[in-house]
């Protein structure tokens, strides 16, 4: 028995928490889940470990239920919506709260997670409690507090397709990699563009999807890998 990080209490703890949601590796069809695979210069598979589990974080009841019900939505509702648009645009009609819990529990897993992969991805401690409060209570937030973007990548390198990180946070913000989508989120509350506000994901559960063939995205992509192989 130990304490659950997100419920508090004292319970037995499941051995592996996904950090990121199986429903993402089994969407790229990887033959492990916790691996991928790039091939280098001279045509050798290197075995990139992700790290995507955590042992001993959570219960069952916090891990099945209350993130299990957030991951379903949103695979449903956001992820497959997304990658089965041709569209250079998606609008999406979302519930707000569901889709919110979900990107702030992602970075909050990644937060509480000891791999070395997500050193740079640590909340405050203050941070740390007012997610974890959200999450566990299943309330929300404006959506001017933690404000997420959204962008759908059309990568020419293939390969890019297969991440799943999430980035260092950096002047308060963060991205997460989600195969083909982007998601930037800005922890606390900041002044933002105005072109963020129009993308933002709103707290009527609207959100535009913008999609990007911007040479920037593979560059970024290319350093995300060469971090995790190194
Ligand atoms: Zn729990």
């Amino acid at each position: 028995m130990a304490i659950c990080k997100l419920c508090n209490k004292e319970k037995q703890l499941i051995k592996q928490s996904h950090i990121f949601p199986d429903f993402l590796y089994k969407y790229l069809d990887r033959e492990e889940n916790n691996s991928m695979y790039q091939f280098n210069s001279k045509n050798k598979p290197n075995k990139i470990e992700t790290g995507v589990f955590e042992k001993y974080i959570l219960c069952s009841t916090c891990d099945n239920e209350l993130l299990g019900k957030l991951e379903g939505y949103a695979y449903n509702n956001f992820f497959s919506k997304i990658l089965e648009s041709n569209e250079q645009i998606t609008h999406l009609s979302l519930d707000y709260k569901k889709i919110k819990l979900f990107f702030l529990s992602l970075l909050w897993r990644a937060s509480l997670s000891n791999k070395s992969l997500f050193d740079n991805v640590k909340l405050n401690q203050e941070q740390e409690e007012f997610l974890r409060k959200l999450i566990y209570e299943d309330t929300t937030i404006s959506d001017n507090e933690f404000t997420i973007v959204a962008y759908k990548c059309d990568l020419k390198n293939k390969g890019y397709e297969d991440i799943i990180f999430i980035s260092p946070i950096i002047e308060n913000k963060c991205t997460i990699y989600l195969s083909k989508i982007n998601i930037n989120i800005w922890l606390g509350s900041q002044s933002l563009p105005e072109t963020i506000d129009v993308l933002k994901l709103k707290e009527s559960g609207e959100m535009v999807i913008i999609s990007t063939s911007s040479p920037l995205i593979e560059k970024e992509r290319e350093s995300i890998l060469k971090l995790l192989i190194s």
